[in-house]
């Protein structure tokens, strides 16, 4: 499979997992088979609506594109502006931060020293496109890119840790290579204080049942993910489940979503849940992405030719 078909689907894959996921948030587990019907909409949102996640990853998306590098200010200047927009939803760590009024390298930090426990699974959600953008730069490259982009709203490094885990697990995808293969040696390059948790949601004898907080949390959100992918064997299977686990279940099938759909490429999501897709963009006047602006978006940022990162 061509590798840009692999890009596309991580980022198409995503919005869709989040899109299908939103109307069950908070609910319990099974509601999305109990009811039947797909991408129906509820709980404020339109059928095929994507929520904070996919536009907050199409805002990190467009900056890279528009700056040609990571600009960190930039990316969290669009953040800002999108938080001041009035969003449907905005995960609780991620308000506080963008709208403290601290500048971008501090708004995280000064938080995370009030809150100490910041290990959302905010950074996590939207990190299909950097992960698309940054994959031809290597591994070093593109999990050093993840960890500093988590860090413009989440303090905890447990979040940068998991965010810098995604990242890699989609460059092996594109590589065309096996990502859960793939995951002894990525867990070698976590950083040393966070590689025993990862290696537990992460290894084949878990589950989510074994999870010790709730999946809006970074740890058992990516292990979900995981697991998902471990325990199905295409992508709409992958995302039904990761719904179907209950909780924050937009942002835990929008990362089953980018993994899958790195691994099964485009063509394997469904054209039924990409014809409703839609990407409103608060605080950016009335711009609404669907899902061939999506593919363009992915197609360029797989394209665009990373320069070295600092
Ligand atoms: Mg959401």
């Amino acid at each position: 499979m061509p590798r840009l078909d692999r890009a596309v689907g991580a980022v198409l894959g995503s919005a869709v997992g989040d899109a299908l996921g939103a109307p069950y948030e908070f609910g319990p587990a099974g509601e999305l088979t109990a009811r039947g019907a797909e991408m129906r909409g509820g709980g404020g949102w339109d059928p095929g609506e994507a929520t904070d996640d996919t536009q907050m990853a199409v805002l990190l998306g467009e900056s890279l594109l528009e700056c040609g590098d990571l600009e960190l200010p930039d990316v969290f200047e669009r953040f800002r502006r999108w938080a001041a927009g009035a969003p449907k939803d905005i995960g609780l760590q991620t308000e506080d931060v963008l709208t403290s009024g601290q500048p971008w390298d501090l708004a995280a930090a000064l938080h995370f020293q009030v809150n100490a426990r910041a290990a959302g699974n905010g950074s996590l959600m939207r990190a299909s496109t950097s992960a698309v953008y940054f994959a031809a730069a290597g591994r070093e490259e593109s999990m050093d890119a993840a960890r500093r982009i988590a860090a413009l709203t989440h303090g905890d490094r447990a979040a940068w840790e998991g965010t810098a885990i995604l990242h890699e697990l989609v460059r092996v995808c594109l590589d065309g290579a096996d990502p859960l293969a793939a995951l002894p040696a990525t867990l070698a390059e976590v950083h040393p204080d966070h590689r025993e948790r990862y290696g537990h949601v992460l290894g084949p004898d878990w589950h989510p049942g074994l999870a010790t907080e709730f999946n809006g949390a970074v740890w058992p959100c990516l292990g979900s993910a995981v697991w998902a992918l471990r325990t199905t064997s295409g992508f709409a299977e992958a995302v039904r489940a990761a719904v179907d686990l209950g909780g924050d279940t937009d942002t835990v099938a929008a990362v089953t979503g980018t993994l899958a759909g790195a691994l099964y490429g485009q063509d394997a999501v469904p054209a039924r849940w990409t014809d409703p897709l839609h990407v409103p963009l608060p605080g950016f006047g009335d711009r609404v992405l669907d899902a061939a602006a999506l593919r363009d978006l992915a197609r360029r940022l797989a394209t665009a030719g990373v320069p070295a990162a600092g």
